[in-house]
């Protein structure tokens, strides 16, 4: 036995000071804003729809408080007992019903998605509104179905159609069944398409993978909130594959816009207004 042994690279080392006073000075009851770099009180960002009071920085916001936002009271939700039944039998660093329970615990939801029906400013929507803190907002069949069966009711009672992103991609765990869902969903919208019921994709943070590269930007008008990261890989994958720097700005909607990727970059205040005005011009039609 020996008496003694070396420290090994991935033995956990104790914090630097500078890691521990960040960590304080985020934790409880303020926050640091991103894009000014001022400490916000939690409180006054909450009031704010997560919008910081003193530079305009979009926070994420839950799919609850987003329908609040858009729609103008009560609602009724569609689907919500609908779960995985981790059809691959998936493990990674835990099970992935493990995950799909921390998930549940964290929000209150089965999936990374709510299916509703409401009224934005008087008129009838089906609305979609995904929740990035259910395993990353990540798609699989469970999102795939509940979007499905949405177009399908736009689909019988034409009334339009809004879906809220904010989501990682396919969901991994699910494997192929979750890449199905973006031929499924497509597939859907073409019919609503051919229907003429208009159909709003709203982007926000995070909107990547799978979901940008089907459903999010299928919309008779895809619109995404100011300095929301959009895209399809990540910009290291991107920049090792083509060897080359990417410029500043690169995947946020403003880039986006300005590339003619979006049809409009639209404040989170002013959505609600925004996508009523293009549902009287779309219903005009
Ligand atoms: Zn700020």
């Amino acid at each position: 036995m020996s008496w003694f042994k070396r420290d090994r690279p991935d033995d956990k080392k104790p914090k630097a000071i500078d890691e521990v006073s960040k960590k304080v000075k985020t934790e409880g009851l303020w926050q640091k804003c991103d894009g000014c770099r001022q400490i916000v009180w939690k409180k006054d960002l909450a009031a704010n729809w997560n919008i910081c009071p003193k530079c305009g920085h979009h926070f994420r916001l839950d799919a609850v408080t987003r329908l609040r936002l858009l729609l103008d009271g009560d609602y009724e939700v569609f689907d919500a007992g609908l779960r995985s039944t981790n059809p691959l039998g998936f493990v990674d660093s835990k099970p992935y019903e493990k995950r799909l329970e921390a998930g549940y615990l964290e929000t209150g939801l089965r999936d990374a998605l709510i299916a509703v029906r409401g009224k934005l400013c008087g008129r009838h929507v089906e609305m979609c509104s995904m929740e990035a803190r259910f395993i990353g907002g990540s798609m699989g069949a469970v999102v795939g179905e509940k979007i499905t069966r949405a177009i399908e009711r736009s689909l019988a009672t034409r009334s339009p159609l809004v879906v809220v992103s904010a989501s990682g991609g396919a969901r991994m765990q699910e494997g192929a069944v979750s890449l199905m869902q973006m031929g499924k969903i497509s597939a859907a919208l073409m019919r609503l398409d051919q229907a003429r019921v208009p159909f709003v994709s709203v982007l926000t943070d995070p909107t990547t993978g799978g979901v940008t590269a089907s459903y999010a930007m299928l919309g008779d008008l895809n619109i995404a909130e100011p300095g929301a990261l959009i895209g399809f890989a990540g910009p290291r994958v991107i920049e090792q594959t083509i060897r080359q720097k990417l410029p500043d700005g690169f995947q946020r909607s403003e880039f986006l816009l300005k590339h003619g990727m979006l049809d409009a970059v639209v404040p989170r205040l002013e959505l609600k207004a925004y996508i009523n005005q293009a549902l009287d011009f779309f219903c005009a039609q």
